[in-house]
């Protein structure tokens, strides 16, 4: 990136006057490149500038930013300006929504690494939902929690952001301080370090709070493991108020509704419990299909049971009948049916023709379906009764 460009993020200036140098043409929307700007494209995982050019007094909506190979910025519009002098005005809500939470990220890592000092930030997105990207050995709920307080406080304490221009081989001073740099991503032939205060150092493009301060507030949203990275979602400033404060009743509701102080531990025994009585409870069910008579054509109904738990049972009963099964299920009927004797695929098919989805072999097939379980048993009878 131009480092002309820095001047202008790092003094906040977000309107500008400045000459159109040419104009590129991209399907129905236009590319003005201009001789100098105040506007972002995405880069470090910062999204792009939106905003306005204003020319003859027309205001013409700039949708975004990007770069061309040459580091040329160019402004997408749907019309072009009539006039070689512009003024451009950066969205600035849009630019300090992502400036809070770019700063934010940089002080909640900084956290992490003080907590858990394997975790390497993978990537950024901080378009709709901010997420961090994180590589580590192990990464838990409590060095999230650790690092988010220690990220509540660097943002009380007002911290001030210093921002250091250095060439590549004049860095020693700031690694020895804690430096965070990804040297293979530096494209320029310098490094724009962006500091804060001695609590925090790292080499980034983006744009950031001067105080840290501005941040307001910061709160973790989420936190999941996926593929080989942990992946951490988060909100700041009055977003992160709002919902602590919802979080917070919902806790407090879910202690009163369980009725004990230690609501993770209550919980979790919930749950295992929940799981130990389901696989129970499959047990009997499965002893109790074994308890069933079959005729040469026999069928049973039953009410919201566990699919695989009737498949297996199913098979115990049709040695030498043919056995339809129906479960009421949310609104749907699903049948199983198993037979030596007829073709239970091609019944089942004719049976769906219309309505339903689902199939299998020649001895074994399932669906569901909306039919009505009297339709079902007369439809499979007939068919049954003609094919044996
Ligand atoms: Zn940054």
């Amino acid at each position: 990136m131009n480092k002309e460009l820095f001047k202008y993020y790092d003094n906040n200036i977000l309107t500008l006057k400045a000459n159109v140098k040419s104009v590129i043409k991209d399907n129905d929307i236009f590319g003005v490149i201009l001789d100098k700007t105040p506007f972002r494209p995405s880069s470090g995982g910062q999204p792009y500038d939106k905003g306005w050019l204003v020319s003859n007094g027309r205001r013409i909506e700039i949708i975004k930013a990007t770069s061309d190979d040459k580091g040329n910025i160019l402004h997408w519009v749907k019309e072009i300006p009539d006039s070689k002098e512009v003024e451009l005005i950066v969205d600035k809500d849009r630019r300090a929504r992502f400036t809070k939470l770019h700063s934010a990220e940089h002080i909640f890592f900084g956290s992490l690494k003080k907590v858990n000092e394997t975790a390497d930030v993978y990537k950024i997105n901080l378009d709709e939902t901010p997420q961090i990207f994180i590589k580590a050995d192990s990464l838990n709920y409590e060095d999230i929690f650790k690092a988010e307080v220690l990220t509540r406080d660097v943002i009380k304490k007002g911290l001030k952001r210093i921002i250091h221009y250095r060439s590549r081989d004049n860095l020693n001073d700031l690694i020895s301080r804690g430096l965070r740099i990804k040297e293979n991503r530096i494209k320029d032939d310098f490094v724009r370090v962006v500091e804060f205060d001695g609590y925090d150092l790292s080499a980034c493009s983006g744009t950031h709070v001067e105080n840290t301060r501005e941040i307001g507030d910061f709160l973790v949203t989420d936190f999941k493991h996926e593929k080989d990275y942990y992946v951490v979602s988060f909100v700041v400033g009055e977003e992160a108020e709002r919902r602590r404060q919802e979080l917070s009743e919902e806790a407090r509701l879910l202690r009163k509704l369980v009725g004990k102080d230690n609501l993770v531990k209550e919980v979790k025994e919930m749950m295992d419990n929940k799981a130990r009585f389901k696989q129970k409870y499959h047990h009997y069910l499965l002893e109790y299909l074994k308890t069933l008579k079959a005729d040469r054509f026999s069928y049973f109904i039953f009410n919201n049971e566990e699919s695989k738990v009737l498949m297996r049972g199913v098979k115990g009963l049709c040695s030498n009948n043919t056995v339809l099964f129906i479960n009421k299920k949310d609104g749907l009927n699903e049948v199983i049916l198993c037979s030596k004797n007829v073709d239970c695929g091609g019944i089942i098919k004719e049976l769906i023709k219309e309505n339903g989805k689902g199939g299998g072999s020649k001895d074994f097939a399932v669906c569901s379906t909306e039919l009505e379980p009297d339709k079902i048993v007369e439809f499979v009878k007939q068919k049954v009764l003609k094919q044996e």
